[in-house]
This record gives C-alpha cells, sequence and structure tokens, in this order.
C-alpha cells in the first residue's frame, strides 16, 4: 500500500494532462511508503510511448529529497494512449524493487491513477490509499 495526499494525486493528474500529448514523468518523496512531495519533472524524450528523467533534473531532485531528509518513494509517468499498467519497457527498465511505480492512464474518460511494485520482471498492482490535506493537517 502507498498513502498519497489527494493534491498529489490531482497535481499528477494536471501535469499528465498538461503534458499530452507527451507521457509525463516525475519523482514522489516521502518516508516508507506515505508520500509527501511530488517532483514533476521533465520528460527528454518527448514522446508519447516512453520517457526518460533528465539527468541533471534528476540529481537535483535527490538532492532536494535528501536535504529534506526524504527518500525517493515512487516514479510515476503517464500513459497517454493505453491503460495504466507497466508496458514491457516500464518493467524492462524498472531497476529499484524498492520503489513503487506509478501509472496514471488517460486512455479513459476519466484518468486511472495506479500502483506496482516491480520485482525480478514481474509487476504487481499495490493499493493507493489517498489522504485529505485536512487529514494530514491533523496528524
Ligand atoms: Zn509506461
Amino acid at each position: 500500500m502507498i498513502q498519497i495526499p489527494q493534491q498529489i494525486v490531482d497535481g499528477i493528474i494536471q501535469q499528465a494532462l498538461a503534458e499530452l500529448p507527451n507521457e509525463a514523468c516525475g519523482l514522489l518523496a516521502g518516508r516508507e511508503n506515505v508520500v509527501e512531495k511530488q517532483y514533476a519533472m521533465t520528460n527528454i524524450d518527448n514522446s508519447f510511448e516512453h520517457f526518460s528523467f533528465d539527468p541533471a533534473e534528476q540529481f537535483q531532485v535527490l538532492r532536494s529529497a535528501r536535504g529534506l531528509d526524504l527518500k525517493i518513494t515512487a516514479n510515476y509517468h503517464s500513459h497517454p494512449n493505453t491503460p495504466s499498467r507497466p508496458s514491457q519497457e516500464d518493467i524492462r527498465l524498472a531497476f529499484d524493487p524498492d520503489i513503487f511505480y506509478l501509472i496514471v492512464s488517460l486512455a479513459a474518460e476519466i484518468p486511472v491513477l495506479k500502483a506496482f511494485e516491480i520485482q525480478n520482471g514481474v509487476s504487481t498492482e499495490v493499493s493507493i490509499q489517498i489522504t485529505s490535506e485536512k487529514y494530514k493537517h491533523e496528524i
């Protein structure tokens, strides 16, 4: 299970819509499986069927997260035209078994966000618990 604030879920979907027709991508930082921060990133592939992070930007994000005492908990990207499950390429390129992989699909009328763990070439869907900002402030 991964916990994501509503505001960040909305942010991922907004970015995915804004970057159509290309895939959008980014990183999520937090503690354990609780996401606290979204980093929208540039898809340097400029493609509707794959993405790559900008290495320099990725370095900045890692440094920023470390400065906030957060770890990268997930990466995310959009599928403009296909369902929200990892493609063969997504699975092949999923090098980190310790993070979650989120995919937002824009293929249907309503965006669909799903989370996966990818280990040894096998992807397993994990549930997403959406927390509201209000709840977060009450903790
Ligand atoms: Zn993909």
